[in-house]
């Protein structure tokens, strides 16, 4: 089939007011149509509904429920894995490109509901109208990009071999099976949807678990995926508890492979449940792991000052620092730092905080759970430096009970400090001051961490050696370290942040197929 060649969505600029208008139009809608709802399970393509319910809240006023999901038992995971083996029968047999046609065609439903989407997720996860709009624009630009992707794979099939006298020689690629998918409920959009896009298109079936804090939205992208033309038993949609249902999904043995994008501790623990052989099993199952990060960026006395305060803000504080590759460590080196510093917080003690509906810079952290974790952080921290902002978790709002943190920066922390170590997930951000550019490198590469990084500099030979030393699987210099785009900046860390297996990246889809040689002797 010809389409046109992958481009990513432009972004919504909101400093135009009928963008403005519009997006405050679908809030109303979305309240009207979509507050309230309930999501079914739905497992070979039946809705099916459960006594328990899992209820999603607005951070931003934690008295509002946003909607319910049905909450999957271990029963459901035994049902919808075998439902989807009996669909993997026929969804195998696709031709690719009709399979791609699936993803073109939901992300033309996707684009001509993208405020709406957007909208869902300034009322369930408190994002304000960017980081939602850049959000769904991911969302359809996976669908793009992995569509293309697959028709390449069935156009100039399987890779090459070396001719060898007499004989046949080629390779095949095959799905893998049945597969779960396990998301966050950070980009409840765009990363639940990549991450069963792009092993269903080269024929793989999946049990999608979404995160417990964003059902709504993940029941809203099902639907649009079964609308699109889904067979049944391709797209088994099974939100629950992930401390219940977990490792029944993951310790299968009839799970083939695990795509998991999350944190340190439940992505390890996937790793060693999937690692244990079951009766019945017949297969080394397959982890693609994307997790946590401690990322950050190193400002040194070469750069350019504004540039590098406009990053560091952006990097740390954008949808209040809740991004796997958001900057939570500054590394500034001694003869710029009093500059550096005082400049990010100056202007991050100007960023607005209320709620995703109001547009605020800053809103409420996602969860209670949340909520109570990051602000136990910004004492451990107030003891570990110096708080230079914030430090405070108000926990309301305008009268409003919602789960309110302060951006908050704390100077001059030591390397080891517990928050240069652990991931903190909030708006907390820990300052160092490097003796010198080698200095600061040694402070960005001692974690375990390896997910994003950067680097303000005007020195070539500087960001040439980051470019070999600072273990990162995304760099960035000169810029904001967080906002990888499809296609563009394939994304994904190593070291303890994942397998590196880079979404929206030109070998993504090969995570979830395998390779078969056949020779034929003439
Ligand atoms: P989390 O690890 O708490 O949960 C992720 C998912 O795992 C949820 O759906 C949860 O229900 C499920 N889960 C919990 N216990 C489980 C178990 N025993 N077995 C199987 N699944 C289980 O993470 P979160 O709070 O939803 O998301 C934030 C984390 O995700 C952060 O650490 C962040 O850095 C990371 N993240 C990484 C990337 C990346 O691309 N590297 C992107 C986004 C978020």
């Amino acid at each position: 089939i010809r389409v046109q060649e992958y481009r990513p969505q432009a972004f919504t600029d909101f400093t135009k007011e009928e963008n403005v208008k519009a997006y405050q139009e679908a809030l109303a809608k979305v309240r009207q149509e979509i507050v309230g709802k309930h999501y079914p399970l739905i497992i070979d393509g039946q809705k099916v509904d459960t006594a328990e319910r899992m209820v999603s809240l607005n951070p931003c006023d934690t008295d509002e429920v946003v909607g319910t999901t049905a909450a999957a038992t271990k029963e459901h995971v035994d049902q919808a894995i075998a439902g989807a083996w009996k669909a993997f029968e026929s969804w195998k047999k696709w031709d690719m490109d009709a399979r791609a046609r699936i993803l073109l065609k939901a992300s033309a439903i996707l684009k001509r509901r993208r405020l709406e989407a957007c909208a869902i997720m300034s009322i369930e996860a408190g994002k304000n109208y960017a980081e939602a709009d850049v959000e769904v624009a991911e969302a359809i630009d996976f669908l793009e990009y992995y569509a293309r992707s697959a028709m390449k794979y069935a156009h100039f099939g399987s890779a090459e071999t070396t001719w060898f006298e007499g004989e046949e020689n080629g390779l095949m690629w095959i799905p893998l099976g049945v597969g779960v998918s396990i998301s966050p409920w950070n980009f409840p959009a765009a990363i639940f949807l990549g991450m069963l896009a792009a092993p269903i298109v080269v024929g793989n079936c999946m049990v999608v678990k979404p995160a417990d804090n964003a059902g709504v939205i993940a029941g809203f992208i099902a639907d649009i995926m079964l609308e699109a033309g889904l067979p049944a038993g391709v797209l088994q949609f099974l939100p629950g508890h992930g401390s219940e249902i977990g490792d029944a999904m993951t310790g299968h043995p009839k799970t083939r492979f695990i795509t998991f994008t999350g944190s340190v501790p439940v992505g390890l623990r996937i790793h060693e449940v999937a690692a244990k052989v079951q009766p019945g099993q017949k297969w080394i199952k397959r982890t693609v792991m994307e997790l946590g990060g401690k990322d950050a960026l190193i400002v040194d006395e070469t750069a350019d000052i504004e540039n590098a305060v406009t990053s560091a803000v952006q990097s740390a504080f954008g949808f209040n620092g809740q991004k796997c590759s958001a900057m939570s460590r500054l590394i500034v080196v001694d003869d710029v730092y009093d500059e550096v510093v005082g400049k990010v917080v100056e202007r991050a003690g100007k960023l607005t905080m209320g709620t995703g509906e109001e547009n605020a810079n800053v809103t409420a952290v996602i969860s209670q759970k949340a909520f109570k974790s990051i602000s136990e952080y910004q004492k451990v921290g107030a003891g570990e430096g110096k708080v230079l902002l914030g430090g405070e978790a108000p926990g309301e709002h305008n009268g409003k009970k919602g789960n309110y943190i302060q951006p908050t920066i704390i100077g001059d922390v030591d390397r080891n400090a517990r928050i240069s170590q652990e991931e903190i997930f909030g708006p907390v951000v820990a300052v160092f001051r490097a003796k010198d550019w080698q200095d600061a490198l040694d402070i960005a590469n001692s974690t375990v961490y390896g997910l994003t990084g950067g680097v303000c500099s005007n020195s070539r030979e500087r960001l040439e050696e980051a470019r070999e030393k600072f273990e990162v699987g995304n760099l960035y210099f000169n810029r904001k370290i967080t906002g990888a785009i499809v296609g563009v900046q394939p994304f994904g860390g190593y070291n303890m942040s994942g397998t590196d297996s880079k979404a929206g990246g030109p070998d993504y889809l090969s995570n979830f197929m395998q390779l078969k040689t056949v020779t034929e002797r003439w």
